[in-house]
């Protein structure tokens, strides 16, 4: 069995089996709770929940919590979780054992990050990063600018797919770039180490966003040099709503770097209890107040599963999943005008893939979607976005979510007046 999909032409959902019954991963979906009759296409927003899951949580309340109590910060690890869980996601990222912790939100995190490294070039005032960045970063790089900049803010330059781009605005005052390596719309993927190196060379500052990275593409952050990232673990990790963020240093500026939020668990020797603030070695000072321990119970009982997986074949098997809904949707829906936004080039794509058409409403045509069990979302003003987890899709689903997709085009159920109602998320 080729590993690549077949032709189109000779496609059809036995050899969607095929490829299921000749993939390396297969095994993993077992590991996962999902649904009967859902295809979830939404992991690279909130990841599926794997089956240990409840089990560890469970236990983490019972034991460390009921009959530990207080006792747990030491005896269950509990005040060393984000810097134990933040080794066992290095490996994902290309990074080593100690410069990585588990942080608060991913928004909390940028902002923890963002200042400290405009913190290591003071003589320069501008930050740059990408009009098209997901929302929460420019807003959180606002916040940056009025704090990082002392007296007077830092300037914003925005990059843009229409131009400027990243050379244009590179210059001997840009103290900070900070861009997400895969794009949350449209999945476009930035050459990590390229782009670090030309950040380099202007002598600034490198921060990627690695939210749509880590878990759905091999990142390599020390082989690119980079100088600090964060990401979210909820989304292809499958740490479960609300876990926490975590946040890479690059070994090099560890000594030197200096979090926007000094808390205590930060602080090189918490329990003195000083009045004054002494930042702990390392990536630790990154830390700032107690741990969200019930989220991170639930992160390191999905920390367990990514033990087992070849980031190898998981990049393999997204590439197969993207291209085979691209060829797909390219084969059976252009009739209803639908085009794909996401990169056509492996390289330049991560696990997802975004569509769109001006023949049809694309929220209500998810909304439909949804109703039929195929879970994907919608992201205004116009595109339908499907991710791809290699963990846990299998080819089947990707043939039986285009059927599905071309059944609510052809039908026109989409315009039913319930599928144009709108929740607080979409
Ligand atoms: C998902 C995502 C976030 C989420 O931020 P939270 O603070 O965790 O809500 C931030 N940035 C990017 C690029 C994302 O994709």
């Amino acid at each position: 069995m080729s590993l690549t999909a077949p032709a189109t032409h000779a496609i059809d959902r036995a050899t969607c089996e095929a490829l299921d019954a000749a993939d390396p991963l297969a095994g993993f979906r077992e590991r996962f709770d999902l649904p009967e009759g859902v295809v979830y296409l939404d992991g690279n927003s909130l990841g599926a929940l794997p089956r240990a899951t409840a089990g560890h949580v469970q236990r983490v309340i019972a034991e460390e919590w009921g009959t530990g109590l207080i006792r747990s910060w030491n005896d269950a690890g509990w005040f060393t979780k984000p810097q134990a869980l933040g080794d066992r996601i290095a490996p994902l990222i290309g990074a080593a054992a100690g410069e990585v912790v588990l942080g608060d939100s991913t928004s909390a995190s940028l902002f923890q990050v963002a200042v400290a490294a405009a913190r290591l070039r003071p003589e320069r005032r501008v930050i740059v990063s990408e009009r098209g960045n997901f929302p929460t970063d420019l807003y959180v790089l606002e916040a940056v600018q009025e704090l990082a900049g002392g007296a007077a803010p830092l300037e914003r330059r925005l990059i843009d797919d229409d131009g400027p781009g990243l050379d244009e605005v590179l210059g001997d005052d840009v103290a900070v770039v900070v861009l997400t390596h895969v794009n949350y719309r449209t999945g476009r993927m930035y050459d990590l180490a390229d782009v670090t190196r030309r950040v380099h060379e202007a002598g600034a500052i490198m921060v990627w966003d690695l939210c749509h990275s880590v878990g759905a593409v091999p990142v390599d952050l020390n082989a690119a040099g980079a100088d600090f990232a964060f990401g979210c673990t909820y989304k292809y990790l499958n740490g479960g709503p609300g876990s926490p963020s975590f946040i890479w240093v690059a070994e090099r500026h560890q000594s030197a770097a200096r979090p926007a939020i000094t808390g205590w668990h930060g602080h090189a020797d918490p329990f003195s209890f000083d009045v004054g603030y002494a930042p702990a070695p390392g990536v630790t000072r990154f830390r700032v107040g107690t741990p969200q321990l019930l989220s991170v119970a639930a992160l390191e009982a999905s920390l367990d599963l990514w033990e087992d997986v070849d980031l190898a074949q998981l990049r393999e098997k997204s590439l197969r999943l993207t291209e085979l809904f691209i060829s797909l949707v390219d084969a059976r829906l252009a009739a209803w005008g639908v085009e794909v936004v996401t990169p056509r080039q492996s390289a330049r794509r991560g696990s997802q893939v975004s569509i769109r058409t001006d023949r049809a409403d694309g929220y209500a045509v998810v909304q439909a979607l949804i109703e039929r069990g195929v879970i994907g979302d919608y992201r205004a003003p116009d595109l339908m976005r499907f991710g791809f987890t290699p963990l846990y899709v299998t080819h089947a689903d990707v043939w039986d979510a285009v059927a599905v997709l071309e059944d609510v085009l052809a039908t026109e159920v989409w315009r039913e007046p319930r599928f144009a109602r709108r929740g607080a998320v979409t």
